[in-house]
């Protein structure tokens, strides 16, 4: 779709629930439209991979995000690439393809919080405040952040002492990896505000989407100076720069031959708020011969039955797994993709809201067909890691559902296509888990002592930035109720 302005036609970004439309920056700042609903491209750039081969990540990340952000200059988007791709990645590469006897790994974990959420995180800060400059913003922006774990971290890492801004995240104080929480609690940075809240990532996202459509409180904080914006992935800012490493791994295989020119890949995602995998699907959209997106769930498994049945049914219980940032079941950016294939996002959100289940149209349903959806238990999680480790790679418990998942999809498919698979954590961010799939027998102390055993046992380095994690100083032991989220945001930007 295109807009025109006169005789020109750019890009704009729209929400998904209505015709509201703005620019890149506008987008970025605002983080969520004021209906509620998210911003989308109003065109998807095509592209010829050939025109991308032999790139360095940062240049190609530089020629991708110049097709979407159309009112940044290439001199601020170079900028905004080089301050966030640098040093803190342990790798100079930023992202690795490794290639295992079934598939190959994209490791998205080398960045400073071992999540892949720092390939975006890293940058939606400069991109952020580069927003804000030429749109003139004078309020200091205000990210309101809920997170399974990964993205508070990361956003606390990218926005940390970020000039102009605060960073407020809320955690699952059940249910998140010590080291998680350790990463989280132990927080520098003069702008930094981190709670645990007694509920699960669900219960946090909902309360502060509801924040940022609550005009009355907008105009309480923007009296005292503030906005709000997000470092969600329902940030447009998060989702573009993710579009960035599909591309970057295709033109590795292909540089290093596991492909051939327009072989189509499969990729397999390990998915909780359908961020990372509609990244996957832009790609593809982009012209990025993408296969089959495979969505690989947890026990938590409410996108990969709506990719087998088109129904998307809230009713069930929610539950806490081994791999934790997967335990979602309101997937926020599954409303981008019911936009994307032209499906009526508003009415299926008012069923959601009102009956906790839509169905799709059967247009809808067809468009399905690009997907596969399945689901691993955590005793197939640790089984897979064991497995793995046994022929001498470690992964992750997250990572671990989506090879699980990939195994149980070619017994279905026999499909032969080459296969990638996003691996989005470091094992060491795991731990426990990793120990328990790999050596049971070894299992006890902490967290923290784990991470010396899992040394041992492999000859996978810990990470530097979480040695000595356990002797950091504590410096956000809040925990709060869930009901009081705006009450505790309203007490920081008095
Ligand atoms: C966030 C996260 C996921 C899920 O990614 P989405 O983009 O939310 O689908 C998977 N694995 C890890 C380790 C994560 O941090």
């Amino acid at each position: 779709m295109f807009l025109t302005d006169g005789q020109e036609t750019y890009m704009k970004y729209k929400s998904t629930r209505s015709n509201y439309a703005v620019t890149a920056s506008e987008a970025i700042v605002e983080g969520i439209a004021p209906d509620g609903g998210l911003f989308i491209p109003t065109l998807i750039p095509q592209i010829q991979i050939s025109d991308y081969m032999n790139l360095s990540y940062k240049d190609l990340a530089k020629k991708v995000l110049a097709l979407f952000l159309a009112d940044f200059s290439q001199e601020e988007i170079d900028a905004c690439v080089d301050g966030a791709y640098d040093e803190k990645f342990e790798t100079s590469n930023i992202a690795e393809v490794k290639h295992l006897e079934s598939y190959s790994v994209l490791e998205l974990y080398h960045g400073r919080t071992l999540a892949f959420k720092d390939m975006a995180l890293s940058i939606l800060p400069y991109l952020m405040k580069t927003a804000a400059h030429k749109l003139g913003i004078e309020e200091e922006i205000v990210i309101l952040t809920a997170t399974s774990g990964d993205t508070g971290k990361a956003a606390l890492e990218g926005f940390m002492d970020v000039d102009g801004t605060k960073i407020v995240v809320f955690y699952p104080s059940d249910g998140i990896s010590d080291i998680q929480k350790r990463q989280m609690t132990t927080q520098e940075g003069h702008n930094t505000y981190v709670y645990g809240i007694k509920g699960n990532f669900d219960d946090a996202q909902s309360a502060v989407k509801k924040i940022f459509v609550d005009d009355q409180l907008k105009s309480k904080i923007k009296s005292k100076g503030y906005r709000f914006s997000s470092a969600n992935s329902i940030n447009i800012g998060r989702l573009i720069p993710q579009i960035v490493y599909y591309i970057y791994a295709y033109t590795e295989m292909l540089k290093g031959g596991q492909i051939k020119e327009n072989e189509l890949l499969n990729v397999v995602v390990p998915t909780g708020n359908f961020g990372n995998i509609l990244a996957a699907n832009y790609a593809k959209a982009m012209g990025l011969p993408i296969g089959k997106l495979i969505c690989a769930s947890n026990e938590n498994y409410v996108l990969s039955e709506f990719f087998k049945t088109g129904v998307y049914d809230l009713e069930r219980s929610f539950k806490v797994t081994n791999s934790p940032s997967m335990d979602i079941l309101i997937s926020s950016n599954l409303e981008r993709y019911l936009a994307f294939i032209g499906e009526d996002v508003k009415e299926h959100m008012a069923r959601l809201n009102d009956s906790k289940k839509y169905t799709l149209s059967s247009r809808g349903q067809e468009a399905l067909k690009d997907y596969y959806g399945n689901y691993a238990t955590e005793e197939e999680t640790l089984e897979e890691i064991n497995s793995l480790y046994q022929s001498g790679y470690l992964l992750d418990t997250h990572t671990a559902v989506a090879s699980a998942v990939y195994k149980k999809y070619l017994k279905e498919s026999n499909d032969s296509n080459k296969t990638l698979i996003v691996s989005t954590a470091s094992p060491y961010k795991f731990t426990k888990h990793v120990v328990h799939a790999i050596a049971p027998e070894r299992l006890s102390g902490s967290e923290f002592k784990l991470m010396k055993t899992l040394n041992d046992l492999t000859s996978v380095k810990i990470p530097k930035v979480i040695e000595g994690l356990e002797n950091f100083e504590i410096k956000h032991p809040k925990i709060i109720e869930k009901t009081s989220i705006q009450e505790t945001i309203e007490s920081i930007l008095r």
